[in-house]
């Protein structure tokens, strides 16, 4: 099946949000973003799924330790790193109908739960949600694709602690030690903020927290976010990157992917209350509404990324800096400095 859409498929990638990091810093995460960006435009571009394009940017921004998610992960008050992500796809019943890999039906139910994918014949196409989360995990370098492992492999949505860990083993997924994930820079920071008696939740001090949004040719969407959570959180902590509805979020309206301070984020459904706002506002006031109604009712600072089903971006921020990588067919990849929202 062709789109009629031509404006499809879209990309939107951000990398956090948070202070102002230091020029070299900037151009350095900058380069990343677009880095990372290219896996998922290429995907997208020989006609792949919106999920495995969000998928391989994410986990591509996990392994780029200038980004607080996966290796790179800021430190818990007890120096260790624990992992929040999460997915979330929305399939329309025409692109559920086209074949594709059984195990890419996030509609099929019973594959989820029996492992059976493929053996049951075929089914009626009907537009569906699933979703897939992680929180608190320290054992594996690439927490989205654990998340995703949960959505395809489990008849659940979000898990943790030991019974995440065997699932990683199931799905073959790199394990390894805690202490594998913290790099020179992370550790240092949280040294000097130990020296300084300064081991406080430092909401955010820096950003990198990773997220995307992709809608494909057949109008599936797709929306996905990893974190390592914010400097100094209690071991245990779990912030919004693994909630769906309030760090990331998918239904036939868009998707939509968050950072900033999780406490606030969650509190607001933030990304579940952009996207409800798409239909009636449009992406970029949807998002920027959103934020607004979250400065305003918790005082948080937070970021969104929106993209409509038709691959039209909303992003936008209240933090002092927050950047994104946009990508479309009209106007090809490029990067942004979002402007802050005055609040
Ligand atoms: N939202 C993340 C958290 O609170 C942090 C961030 O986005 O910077 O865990």
């Amino acid at each position: 099946m062709k789109s009629s859409n031509r404006s499809l498929p879209a990309l939107i990638v951000h990398g956090g949000a948070g202070a102002r990091a230091p020029s070299l810093d900037r151009m350095a995460h900058r380069q990343g973003i677009l880095k990372a960006a290219r896996y998922g435009v290429e995907i997208l571009q020989q006609g792949g799924l919106a999920l495995d394009a969000v998928t391989s940017v994410v986990k591509a921004l996990e392994d780029d330790p200038l980004f607080n998610a996966g290796y790179g992960s800021v430190l818990t008050a007890e120096g260790t790193v624990e992992m929040d992500a999460a997915l979330m796809t929305f399939t329309p019943a025409a692109a559920a109908m086209t074949a594709g890999p059984r195990s890419r039906n996030h509609a099929d139910e019973s594959m989820k739960s029996t492992g059976a994918a493929g053996t049951s014949g075929p089914r009626p196409a009907l537009a569906a949600r699933a979703g897939g989360a992680v929180a608190a995990v320290s054992r594996v370098r690439n927490p989205i694709l654990l998340a995703r492992a949960v959505m395809e492999l489990t008849p659940h949505v979000l898990m943790t602690g030991a019974g995440a860990e065997r699932l990683a083993r199931r799905a073959r997924l790199r394990l390894c030690r805690p202490s594998d994930l913290i790099t020179e820079r992370a550790r240092a920071r949280w040294r000097a903020a130990l020296d300084r008696q300064l081991v406080q939740v430092s909401y955010g001090s820096e950003y990198g927290t990773v997220g995307a949004v992709a809608v494909d040719s057949q109008g599936r969407i797709a929306a996905a976010t990893s974190t390592g959570g914010v400097t100094g959180k209690m071991a245990g902590r779990i912030g919004d990157s693994a909630i769906i509805g309030a760090g990331v979020f998918a239904s036939e309206a868009g998707g939509s992917s968050a950072t900033g301070q999780g406490e606030a984020i969650i509190q607001s459904a933030l990304c579940r209350e952009a996207v409800s706002r798409v239909a009636r506002s449009g992406a970029l006031a949807a998002a920027q509404r959103a934020v607004a109604v979250l400065a305003r009712t918790t005082s948080g600072e937070a970021g969104v990324i929106v993209l409509d089903r038709r691959g039209r971006f909303g992003y936008a921020h209240n933090a002092e800096s927050m950047q994104v990588a946009l990508y479309d067919v009209s106007g090809g990849l490029r990067q942004l400095w979002v402007e802050p929202m005055r609040s």
